[in-house]
């Protein structure tokens, strides 16, 4: 049984151990964590797994909330707090707590901290060692269904986080093929020569938007061709107009992709005034 858990600097009872429900790791994912073998009271491979938390940490530019004795110190002290001989140690860090935003908080932001150390009893682990274990072999789907409005948003962030430091807005992703599957938190559209409106057809790789969803209503509704296909970067830099959807961005036009100007880098018309319709079809509901 954990008794005290480590949260920014104070050793809590387990019941008080509270992070802020803008916690960067609750809503985006965004932290790292590793967890270390308490044997006989001694850390194994404490230094390896610390070199880890490290590379972890720096990989997403999130930078190290305290220094290695430091870190060494507070993962000793859960330990003793908690009365752990054998059993294991978890430590997490994340970016923070700030108000929702996909892009980083800025830098002075202080880190979240979290340790905590629990006993694991060492005759269960011998004793199921005796018998072994039976595998289910699945897909690797880690993490392949954009479809599911997850948390898991680390990715977005990292790409919104590049996008901004490239001066750009937003970012649209690509897959493996070189189509573009959405944008990092809106889907994407473009209008093609022929003013057909094209946006990427519903599969695991992209979030059902419920913006793209009414906007096909409205589309119907004025008798614009829609065509659901994928579609690549260098087609919706050829194309007469680009745009993404989204319920915070609604329908808001794309001008450039990857410093290359659509149309003549103005807004799109079509777009603007699918922007200006867009409220005729969408449903209020009253408060
Ligand atoms: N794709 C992604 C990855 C998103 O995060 C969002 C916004 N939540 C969308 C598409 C657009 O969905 P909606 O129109 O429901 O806001």
């Amino acid at each position: 049984m954990t008794r005290c858990v480590y949260v920014n600097g104070a050793y809590r009872a387990y019941d008080d151990a509270l992070v802020h429900a803008e916690d960067r790791g609750f809503q985006f994912a965004d932290a790292v964590y590793e967890v270390i073998e308490v044997r006989d009271g001694l850390l194994i491979d404490e230094t390896r797994h610390m070199q880890r938390l490290a590379r972890s940490l720096s990989a997403l530019m999130l930078p190290s909330p305290m220094s290695e004795p430091a870190f060494a110190r507070v993962l000793r002290e859960t330990v003793r707090r908690n009365r752990v001989r054998n059993g294991l140690v978890y430590v997490q860090v994340s970016r923070g707590a700030r108000p929702r935003d996909f892009l980083f908080p800025p830098p002075g932001t202080p880190p979240t901290v979290v340790c905590l150390a629990r006993a694991v009893s060492r005759q269960k682990g011998t004793a199921k060692a005796q018998n072994g274990i039976r595998i289910l072999s699945q897909p690797d789907i880690r993490w392949q269904r954009s479809d599911i409005k997850t948390v898991m948003l680390l990715p977005a962030s990292l790409a919104k986080e590049k996008a901004k430091a490239e001066g750009a807005d937003d970012a649209w992703f690509v897959d493996g093929e070189g189509n573009v599957t959405e944008g990092a938190s809106s889907n994407a559209w473009m209008v093609d020569n022929q003013g057909r409106l094209i946006t990427r057809d519903l599969s695991p790789a992209l979030l059902p938007g419920i913006t793209r969803q009414t906007l096909m209503h409205l589309l119907a509704r004025e008798g614009l061709e829609l065509v659901e296909r994928p579609f690549t970067i260098a087609e919706a830099q050829a194309a007469r107009e680009a745009f993404v959807t989204s319920a915070t961005s609604l329908v808001m036009p794309v001008v450039a992709i990857d410093g290359k100007p659509i149309g003549n880098g103005a807004p799109g018309l079509l777009t603007l005034k699918l922007r200006d319709m867009f409220h005729e079809v969408a449903k209020a509901s009253a408060p």
